[in-house]
């Protein structure tokens, strides 16, 4: 099987490199196709694509779709936010992914930093971070409905900060029960769950998105799994992406 990714980001929004960098990147390495998820445009998010940054976003993966067709077959996706609000019908696929939870009048990063997630416990949550894990994986349990995504992105981000259960314990029967009702919610939409390595290549994870007890949930279900990179700059295109290609349910490319 011969690796491809299809959650990259560009300067367009987060990411490090130019398209073009990233699909020379992808030819280099060898991939049959390279897939672009720009980070949908969110009102409040200083991370995202603009409006204005997500039609150049298009026309450029359009056009080098176009300038490096007879080397690689390159994909327009979108990460399509919880909160993203411009809709999705020029993509051919949608990533769905919860980076924010709405508390009073915060919108919480689930993925930010420690320290912001820290103190949104502390302040927000008088401490209780399984009551902020209640409320993301409420959102989770509903990514499909909100953006009929093809794929569910990270789907225990919130364990972003946890390496080694620092923070929370995910055997924690109030956190299982919050995982369990979204993953349950999801494997009756039709969608592909990403084995998602964006937090190996950061340094903050030693394993993928998702942890294993969700993993063999996936694979007892015979989920579509995706092999996902979650790329933010081209040295990590196919960060660690080989470890986890035999697994049961690794789809070897997205279909059209
Ligand atoms: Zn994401
Ligand atoms: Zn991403």
């Amino acid at each position: 099987m011969t690796l491809s990714n299809y959650h990259t980001h560009t300067c367009y929004c987060d990411g490090k490199d130019r398209p073009e960098e990233l699909v020379r990147e992808a030819i280099r390495l060898g991939c049959p196709e390279l897939g672009f998820s720009g980070h949908s445009h969110v009102s409040f998010d200083d991370c995202c694509m603009t409006v204005a940054g997500t039609e150049q976003y298009k026309s450029e993966i359009c056009r080098l779709r176009e300038q490096y067709r007879d080397q690689i077959r390159i994909r327009l996706g979108v990460e399509q936010d919880y909160f993203g609000d411009l809709p999705t019908d020029d993509y051919e696929y949608v990533i769905g992914s919860v980076h924010y939870v709405p508390k009073e009048d915060h919108m919480l990063s689930v993925d930010l930093s420690a320290s912001d997630f820290d103190a949104a416990v502390a302040t927000l949550y008088g401490g209780d971070v399984y009551a902020f894990a209640e409320e993301y994986y409420a959102l989770v349990g509903r990514i499909y409905e909100k953006t009929e995504c093809n794929i569910v992105g990270h789907f225990d981000l919130i364990t972003k900060f946890n390496e080694g259960n620092c923070r929370f314990d995910t055997s924690h029967p109030r956190y299982r029960k919050a995982a369990g009702e979204a993953l349950e919610a999801l494997l009756a939409a039709p969608v592909i769950f990403e084995i998602n390595t964006g937090a190996i290549a950061r340094g903050y994870r030693r394993t993928p998105y998702p942890e294993n007890w969700i993993l063999q949930e996936l694979i007892a279900h015979k989920a579509p799994l995706l092999l996902s990179s979650d790329c933010h700059d081209k040295r990590f295109l196919l960060c660690e992406l080989e470890k986890y290609r035999d697994l049961p349910g690794i789809l070897e490319r997205l279909e059209s």
